[in-house]
């Protein structure tokens, strides 16, 4: 497929910084705000927020299927409901605007100083309004590593863990941008098997390193989506830390799954990396046997090749990197979950989010959980201030970041940035 917007050679007129997660091949949409400024849906170069409702009104989207009301919005939805095509070409705009050789908005200094707002000068907001969420579980040596610590190392994986995406209903009135800060939550945990529950703040605070999916409105209810469509009804990716309280998740979890363990908080980034920009990014599938069954099967590339980090910042210290991992380590890819999620007939919509499940790598250092990396409390981790964590502390901030990079081109995903704050 030919994406003008993907092309390697393309360079903006608009200064991009050595390494920015954001070069003219990005052009991802976020939901922003500034203190003159009402609510809008924008793109990103550089450390500059493009303002599509600008853009509009001023004409430079022309000939699109979208309304002033699509970028004159608090979240995405409604320019997302034009569907991927209306979205392709409204990217390949933008990119066109910002390229060196074309010079509509170029030349037009008065435009320019209107569109462009520098990144620091903006408040960036939660994308999209989300309806259902739900979490996979679908890395193999995360599954691996909890059922080996809670349950049977010789039996780590559950008989239905590789024939199908497992995965659970999550709550989406808990998802939070970056930036905004968690309390630690309380509730009833048992850890000693032989007295009684008690109640107070969780003990065990942790990180999920995810990433998630953003659908466009799917079929009618009745009707899946085949793998092979899949990809027509995701819009994009963002990072997701799916926070999680493990010692009130070990006690509820038993036998419906998880509950207040998780949804207290889930932490996005703002900026929905769109799929057609990863298009460059696919790596082949990791191998799958057994051999799925025939509506899992899938043809092509489907993985990414996406680095993601997580860091713990003490209060007053540095950012402590203590996991890198990276999305191709997934076992299910993502049209595999939605076609396996829609395969009873279930009906996805415009801005549900689909969690990847903690990406966990092979290696001990890419392990996607503290749950993992300190191994149940029994390995802590060393900060560069001399202190330890198990789990995370109070006042620590927690960041997760995510890139791909290939023959010199680098979309990234920006962060996600959580400082949690005691129990209130
Ligand atoms: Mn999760």
């Amino acid at each position: 497929m030919n994406i003008p917007a993907n092309n390697p050679d393309l360079k903006s007129w608009v200064e991009v910084p050595q390494n920015s997660d954001f070069p003219i091949q990005n052009i991802p949409f976020g939901v922003f705000k500034t203190a003159q400024m009402n609510t809008r849906v924008g793109s990103r170069i550089g450390d500059y927020v493009v303002d599509l409702k600008s853009l509009f009104v001023l004409g430079y989207l022309e000939n699109l299927p979208f309304e002033a009301h699509d970028f004159d919005a608090t979240s995405l939805n409604s320019m997302m409901k034009k569907g991927k095509k209306a979205v392709r070409d409204l990217r390949n705009r933008i990119s066109k605007l910002l390229d060196t050789s074309h010079s509509d908005l170029q030349n037009n200094e008065h435009h320019v100083g209107q569109v462009l707002i520098p990144a620091d000068q903006v408040t960036m907001l939660l994308p999209v309004e989300i309806g259902d969420y739900t979490d996979f579980y679908s890395s193999r040596e995360h599954a691996t590593n909890v059922g080996t610590m809670f349950r049977d190392p010789n039996n780590a994986l559950l008989p239905n863990w590789l024939w199908l995406p497992v995965g659970y209903h999550g709550r989406s009135s808990s998802i939070i941008v970056s930036g905004e800060p968690i309390y630690r939550p309380k509730g009833q945990t048992r850890n000693d098997p032989e007295k009684d529950p008690t109640f107070g703040p969780t003990q065990r605070l942790d990180f999920e390193l995810e990433m998630a999916f953003i659908t466009f409105d799917g079929k009618p209810l009745g009707e899946s989506i085949s793998t092979e469509e899949a990809e027509d009804y995701i819009f994009g990716m963002c990072l997701f830390n799916d926070w999680s309280a493990r010692d009130i998740q070990s006690w509820e979890y038993v036998p419906l799954g998880p509950f207040l363990a998780k949804n207290f908080a889930s932490s996005l980034s703002p900026w929905i990396v769109t799929l057609d920009a990863l298009e460059p990014f696919k790596v082949d599938n990791p191998e799958q046997a057994p051999k799925v069954l025939d509506y899992l099967k899938t043809t092509g590339q489907k993985s990414y090749d996406i680095h993601l980090e997580m860091g713990i910042q003490p209060e007053n210290s540095e950012n402590n990197v203590v996991c890198r991992s990276n999305f191709k380590y997934m076992y299910w890819t993502m049209v595999q979950q939605l076609a396996h999620h829609t395969v009873n007939g279930c009906n996805i919509r415009c801005g549900d989010l689909m969690g990847s499940g903690t990406i966990s790598g092979p290696t001990e250092d890419s392990y996607g959980s503290m749950l993992e990396l300190a191994w149940k409390g029994t390995k802590p981790l060393k900060m560069s201030d001399g202190t330890e964590r198990k789990f995370i502390n109070d006042h620590d901030t927690v960041i997760m970041k995510g890139y791909s990079e290939k023959n010199g081109i680098r979309i990234g995903f920006g962060e996600i940035v959580t400082k949690v704050l005691p129990t209130k």
